[in-house]
């Protein structure tokens, strides 16, 4: 069985130290009643209590009793009741809700750290609070009043949850094909028709009603994705009081049978007749989802981390006892901890140094997000933007990466069951499948959020990392530079390319890019080294997995910009009997 102690020192060393998002908090007039860094401590100590006890040491029994579907219910694994309980009445589902309406108010930096925590603990578990934290900021941001004050404070409490149906059998990547329709009723309401398929969370026993956001067309909707609107459509039609009331025409048709995360419901959802309610403008629905998406994306980047942490520790605790070959030793009779060999050595510090500074990435990226809302700053809000599908993907990329390696670091014990390895492979890889396949973001970022503008949000940045990193240098950092240099110019030939050869480029810049920025993370762990009071102990370890990531790792760098420079043209070149 896998263990799991939250990261709680380097959580707080990201949030105060590399990001001092306590100073800001305490600068926002919103924000600084609500907390202050010991309040945020208290709040995370609190988080970490439920995931280490409540939830990880069970995540292996989650998985072998998955969610089971019996005359139309669904049930979950018997302990998640007991955890959604304990997580609702710590408010925890309210964390980053927003006040009027019963949230907690907290900013995104801290609920991001807690969802890392979430995700540790079990990513299917978690999928049913996040969910529902996405639907809440959709509807925050785009429902009329009436539906806020019913809705949001029901979803805040836990009492209520929520899900987001966009798949449809035939529409996955491509949602401009889908076919549910929503016909308008004579009260104003919408009765929706159609299947939706792959939906988390669609149907199970937590909670008393299930608020399902929609995506279907309207009988005069324009074709593609332009012709997509949002839907509000409630397992129970709230009666007079505001009490789930009448059953609604939704149903699940089955769940699936997948490779991993198996305590999440993952459910064919049948609508027949269903009322729904209109959420935005007609016609509007796919920018209003985005509003959850990216919520979600971001928290998909916690899900990467969140296995790849879990994975470093066991595989750390593991390389620590396990004894196999010599080293020192010169006695053959006895073994020594396989630590010392330097290939478990160089898996080890290939995952903590990505997981570290996933970690100062995430941070970054939610701080980002809480200036755009709290201080209205369109450039954080810009870059909060660009940022994210490398959160999606990178992160994601990486935290299955992390996981293969943590188990390959097991041998063969790796392979079975009895050590929770092969569970974190399992679980982990959907997070580079769903919410858009990373294939999406990459092209999401090449051609809509770099050559969209002509490269001005990212080459603005690159541009600030430089100067900052001129006039405070790091020498351990040094080689930053170079890499920026490169990624200026090699942004700039990209740019003249036409659409097609950026689509083929952009997996590989995307990789790039992040390889880039992780590096920006490394430099800015070293700069707040020097200005913070920690254990010697802890500065040399630090400055030692930088000086990895910069020896080891961000190297890579150099193959991608070579890749990048040669002609793509060859992937076209292929024509269906080539392959
Ligand atoms: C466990 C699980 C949970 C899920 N939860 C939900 C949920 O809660 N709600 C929901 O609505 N959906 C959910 N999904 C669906 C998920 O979001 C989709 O599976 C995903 O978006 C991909 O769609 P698809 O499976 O149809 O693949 P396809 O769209 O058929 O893609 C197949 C391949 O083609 C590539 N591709 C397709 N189009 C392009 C393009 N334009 N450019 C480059 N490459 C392209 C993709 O990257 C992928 O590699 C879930 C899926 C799973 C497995």
């Amino acid at each position: 069985m896998s263990h799991y102690q939250a990261p709680l020192k380097d959580i707080c060393f990201n949030l105060f130290d590399v990001w001092q998002l306590d100073k800001y908090w305490q600068q926002q007039s919103q924000l600084q009643e609500l907390i202050e860094a010991d309040t945020a401590k208290a709040i995370l100590e609190e988080a970490a209590k439920i995931c280490e006890q409540q939830l990880a040491p069970f995540s292996g029994e989650a998985d072998k009793q998955g969610a089971q579907l019996k005359d139309g219910k669904v049930t979950l694994p018997q302990h998640y009741k007991i955890a959604y309980q304990s997580l609702t009445e710590g408010g925890w589902t309210s964390l980053s809700g927003d006040p009027q309406y019963g949230g907690m108010g907290m900013p995104k930096a801290l609920s991001m750290m807690v969802d890392e925590m979430l995700c540790s603990a079990d990513i299917a578990f978690s999928l049913y609070p996040g969910l529902t934290a996405g639907a809440c900021v959709a509807l925050l941001q785009h429902a009329d009043e009436t539906a806020k004050a019913l809705y949001l404070p029901k979803m805040y409490s836990g009492e209520w949850s929520g899900t987001m149906c966009l798949t449809e059998s035939h529409a996955g990547s491509d949602l401009g094909i889908m076919r549910t329709i929503a016909k308008p009723a004579d009260d104003g309401s919408y009765l929706l028709s159609g299947s939706k398929i792959f939906i988390t969370a669609g149907e199970h026993d937590l909670t008393s009603n299930i608020i399902h956001l929609v995506l279907a067309k309207l009988p005069d909707a324009p074709a593609g994705s332009r012709g997509i609107s949002l839907f509000l459509v409630p397992k129970y039609l709230p009666d007079a009081s505001g009490e789930p009331g009448e059953r609604n025409g939704v149903s699940v048709g089955s769940i699936e049978h997948k490779m991993g995360i198996n305590g999440s419901a993952t459910c064919v959802l049948n609508f027949d007749n269903a009322k729904g309610y209109l959420i935005g403008e007609p016609h509007r629905g796919l920018a209003c989802m985005f509003t959850m998406m990216n919520y979600e994306r971001l928290s998909m980047g916690s899900q990467g981390l969140g296995a790849a942490e879990r994975a470093y520790q066991n595989a750390l605790a593991y390389a620590k006892d396990r004894t196999q070959g010599r080293v020192t030793e010169k006695d053959a009779n006895k073994a020594e901890p396989i630590i010392g060999h330097a290939d478990v050595r160089r898996m080890l510090l290939n995952i903590k140094a990505i997981n570290e500074a996933g970690r100062t990435f995430a941070t970054w990226v939610a701080s980002l997000l809480d200036k755009a809302k709290y201080d209205n700053c369109p450039v954080s809000a810009q870059r909060a933007n660009l940022l994210t599908p490398i959160a999606k993907a990178f992160m994601t990329d990486q935290g299955f990466d992390a996981c293969v390696t943590a188990q390959q670091v097991f041998g063969g014990h790796g392979y079975v069951k009895e050590w929770g390895m092969e569970q974190l492979v399992r679980d982990v890889r959907i997070a580079q499948i769903y919410e858009g396949t990373n294939g999406i973001q990459a092209a999401d970022f090449m051609l809509r959020k770099v050559a969209a503008d002509q490269g001005s949000v990212l080459l603005t940045l690159l541009a600030e990392i430089n100067a900052e990193m001129a006039a405070t240098p790091i020498d351990a950092a040094a080689s930053l530079h170079h890499y920026i240099d490169q990624l200026q110019s090699l942004t700039a030939e990209l740019l003249a390319q036409d659409g097609r050869s950026q689509s083929r480029n952009a997996c590989d810049y995307l990789t790039l890019v992040s390889y880039v920025l992780y590096g920006y993370m490394w430099y800015k762990n070293l700069t707040a080294l020097q200005s913070s009071l920690h254990a010697e102990s802890f500065i040399e370890e630090k400055q030692y997995t930088a000086a990895y990531y910069f020896e080891r790792i961000l190297p890579k760098a150099e193959g991608l910009l070579a890749m990048l420079r040669c002609d793509s043209a060859i992937m076209d070149k292929f024509a269906p009997e080539h392959f």
